[in-house]
């Protein structure tokens, strides 16, 4: 028998203990947002590290000015170096009531179609995620000795309250963490129970402001109607002039470092199992808006959005005002792909709407945040490698994919470690992270400490 098989068989053998591990962990109460569990959320930490340090690991709980980190590393063997990052903090639970089991007991419940979930927060959001890499190197271990790779662990316990110490630690950690050559994120979602995924690119995000001023003060229609420029019209104009007819976004630039997916991922979104309709039907729409000629898939995992998040102006109480108000203003929001600049998207969106004032229309604009997407080369070797790995532990492609959102982390490991991140995760789509309910598939779990199993064998070769 190989080792990687012993390995196998082993933690099929002991899943059991597996599970039981992470109902242990799932019993913390390690809610990162609220103060009131700091003391939870240092017993994460300590108990996460234990079991590390049980495992031969060299580990310790690092304090930050808020939530503690945990870093452990194994580098008894040759080759290549992998460092795995998962967060051990977790969403508040409240509404309490809307939970039909106890949210830190984890509860194991079969469904109608014969698959066991198990209920509890934390259990796949990232709890169960982060162990399913603990148990791979647990099961290795067992039976072969030695992992056939250099390990290094690092779970963040304030992934869930915004990362505050993520990038300080990081800093200060450069060497330290920055010596291996690919980071693996565990946080993410299969494609589906039977298709593993590797997400390849991450959106990024640029958010702004605008408040549209005209008169002085607000004015009275039946006075002022016709003759006074309306501010609401102003920014209506200019929010009508974003897109172009065919849904395409209109400011002058916009896709000039946008490229188009490489033809082999192209190729293999067209043969993903993916049904355009019921996605919108899940939102209650039937037909998709934005750019022609571009699928929902692509739209939604590839392509730049400008999409406007809120306006206000004029009077919007109860009963009925004729007024001409002064000002109005909007926020917009724009998601980057490939190689698009945050600063420049901004500054070709302000250009846009100033050409378009007209007289005695004045504009502010205030800044929300800006940060570019994170992309993995499709055809790097540790990529590779993971998606063979998958693909023969699930017997399915591995679907190479984009994520609509962003995971912060991706980008800082880019740019504070100078680490590409391959994020692999096992976690389904309607887990019901954040949200009352939150279940995690045992087969999924299963499956995730296999697939760690393979991939670590496979990068050792
Ligand atoms: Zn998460």
């Amino acid at each position: 028998m190989s080792k990687l098989d012993a390995a196998l068989a082993h933690a099929d053998a002991h899943l059991d203990e597996s599970v039981a591990r992470l109902t242990t962990l799932v019993a913390i109460k390690s809610i990162s947002t609220d103060p009131a569990y700091a003391a939870d959320v240092q017993r994460a930490a300590e108990w996460l590290t234990s079991e590390l340090a049980a495992l031969g690991f060299d580990a310790s709980v690092r304090p930050t000015t808020g939530h503690p980190m945990v870093v452990a590393h194994d580098h008894a063997a040759e080759g290549p170096h992998v460092l795995f990052y998962g967060h051990y903090d977790v969403q508040p639970v409240d509404p309490l009531h809307l939970w039909n089991t106890d949210p830190f007991t984890a509860t194991p419940i079969t469904g109608a179609d014969g698959e066991v979930r198990i209920h509890g927060r934390g259990t796949s959001d990232d709890k169960g995620q982060l162990l399913t890499f603990i148990e791979a190197c647990r099961a290795w271990k067992a039976v072969n000795g030695p992992l056939p790779l250099k390990v290094s662990v690092f779970l963040e316990g304030e992934e869930e309250s915004g990362s505050p110490s993520l990038k300080p630690f990081l800093e200060g950690a450069k060497a330290e963490l920055g010596a291996a050559d690919i980071a693996l994120v565990c946080d993410t979602d299969l494609w589906n129970r039977d298709t593993p995924a590797i997400v390849t690119s991450l959106r990024g995000l640029v958010g702004e402001e605008i408040e549209i001023t005209c008169a002085s003060h607000d004015l009275h229609s039946g006075m002022f109607g016709n003759a006074a420029r309306n501010p609401i019209q102003v920014l209506a104009d200019i929010i009508a002039s974003l897109r172009n007819p065919d849904g395409s976004v209109a400011i002058a630039g916009f896709y000039d470092d946008v490229a188009e997916l490489p033809e082999d991922i192209a190729a293999l979104w067209q043969r993903l199992p993916y049904d355009e309709q019921a996605f919108l039907a899940g939102a209650g729409l039937t037909t998709p808006a934005g750019e022609s000629g571009r699928s929902v898939l692509e739209q939604t995992r590839s392509r730049p959005t400008c999409e406007i998040n809120g306006i206000t102006g004029g009077y919007t109480g109860d009963g009925f005002k004729t007024v001409i108000p002064a000002r109005a203003s909007a926020k917009i929001s724009f998601r980057l792909v490939s190689n698009m600049d945050p600063a420049k998207i901004r500054a070709a969106f302000r250009k846009h709407v100033t050409d378009r004032l007209p007289p005695d229309a004045t504009v502010t604009f205030k800044e929300h945040g800006g940060s570019p997407a994170v992309s993995v080369p499709t055809d790097g070797p540790f990529l590779k490698t993971a998606a063979r790995a998958l693909a023969e532990e699930f017997g399915q492609e591995a679907a190479l994919i984009g994520s609509g959102g962003s995971i912060p982390v991706a980008g800082d490991f880019k740019t504070i470690l100078g680490l590409d991140t391959l994020l692999v995760g096992f976690a389904l789509d309607d887990d019901r992270i954040h949200s009352p309910n939150e279940k995690y598939d045992l087969r999924s779990y299963h499956k995730g400490i296999r697939s760690w199993l393979r991939i670590i064998a496979a990068l050792a070769e």
